[in-house]
């Protein structure tokens, strides 16, 4: 099997005896492993008994299904709000999220046996839900060109998020799919500051090295959505970085727009408020006013964003388009089960140049790339 005593790097692998003890105990559990090309990480192996992730009914997302070949994120996005799912694994939600990431190194195989029973009833599923499909570690495993594969040729739509420039290797791949299933294409990019990007994004490309994967998404005819998210009050959020994010998303060649204040629960709020109080101690007070009793930005503040961005999406031809428009290139898929994912995709349109955080909260899985 291709998992068993693989050797991604050939002979660059190091394992180590440094397993996590709860995963170590598992049945599932393959091993550790330490790269030279991945300094200060580790990867620990399992095998999924499954790939596909239910999303609940009572969710309101548009998608019903879920995808995550990793846990953990090498992006290290201080805002990250699937930091808290790594304390399920025994670890920390600060640096371990960061550098100990779990991979599931058999998901192509399971997914495939998945998609392959009777039952499966062709529903939309999303990546880049839990942490993201095309981090610095998908160069490694390569594990999405398998996912995109097997998901079109079961007559699957599919939708992913992503910060990752990775995206660029993969997206003559995902307009072939586009030709047999609804494909929507997202990047998230909402610090148009490279200074302050890398500060709180350490591990992420670029705002430019991510709009140059949105251009080169939109002349492959796949129709691609920015998510302007989180906007970091009195970091992010004045009318003249909004105003410059904008006009950059829009010469991008950006479909859509959808933007979203910072969220922050606990998990996230903690190593946030940490690199707040290092880099922006003035600002630490306003953020506690904001966010000590709520994973949410106030209503007011979020209303006061929303006033100050229409005009803007406006002013860069941003703003809502009706549901035909929000459809990528290629044909729909055909009559029979994929059909039933049809309605519950359409309710994504609603997202389209509008805040997202109520929706989110109403999710018990976690969006987590803005
Ligand atoms: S917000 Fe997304 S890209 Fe950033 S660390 Fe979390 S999962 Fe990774």
């Amino acid at each position: 099997m291709r998992w068993a005593g693989q050797a991604v790097n050939g002979s660059t692998d190091t394992e180590s005896e440094n397993a996590l003890p709860g995963l170590a105990r598992l049945d599932t559990f393959v091993r550790t492993v330490r790269t030279p090309d991945f300094d200060g990480v580790t990867f620990h192996e399992v095998l999924a008994k499954s790939a596909l992730n239910k999303v609940p009914k009572s969710s309101s997302m548009p998608f019903d299904w879920t995808i995550n070949p990793m846990r953990g994120c090498l992006h290290r996005c201080t805002y990250c709000f699937a930091r808290g799912t790594h304390e399920y694994l025994g670890l920390d939600s600060g640096d371990d999220f960061d550098r100990q990431i779990v991979v599931k190194v058999n998901v192509v195989d399971v997914l495939a046996a998945e998609l392959g029973r009777p039952s499966w009833r062709r529903e939309r599923v999303a990546l880049g839900t839990n942490t993201d499909p095309y981090q610095r570690a998908e160069g490694r495993y390569r594990f999405m060109p398998g996912i995109i594969a097997a998901l079109a040729a079961s007559g699957t739509p599919l939708s992913l998020l992503t910060k990752g420039t990775l995206l660029r290797r993969d997206l003559p791949l995902l307009s072939e799919a586009a030709q047999q299933v609804p494909v929507d294409i997202a990047t998230s990019i909402a610090i148009f500051d490279d200074e302050l990007q890398q500060s709180v994004e350490p591990g992420t490309p670029t705002a430019s090295a991510r709009l140059a994967s949105i251009t080169a998404a939109a002349e492959l005819g796949l129709r691609p959505t920015v998510f302007l998210m989180p906007v970091l009050p009195r970091l992010t959020d004045s009318r003249e970085h909004l105003d410059y994010a904008l006009s950059r998303i829009a010469a991008a060649g950006a479909s859509r727009v959808v933007y979203g204040t910072l969220h922050l629960r606990p998990g996230a709020r903690e190593w946030f408020m940490q690199w707040l109080g290092q880099r922006h101690p003035e600002l630490v007070p306003y953020y506690r006013s904001l966010y000590s009793r709520r994973s949410y930005a106030p209503v007011e503040y979020r209303s006061e964003l929303a006033a100050r961005i229409a005009p803007l999406l406006k002013k860069h031809r941003l703003s809502k388009q009706d549901a035909a428009q929000t459809r990528p290139a290629g044909r729909r898929p055909s009559p029979g089960p994929a059909a039933s994912a049809t309605p519950r995709a359409a309710r994504s349109t609603g997202l389209i140049a509008a805040e997202m955080p109520a929706l989110a909260a109403r999710a018990i899985m976690q969006p987590t790339l803005f």
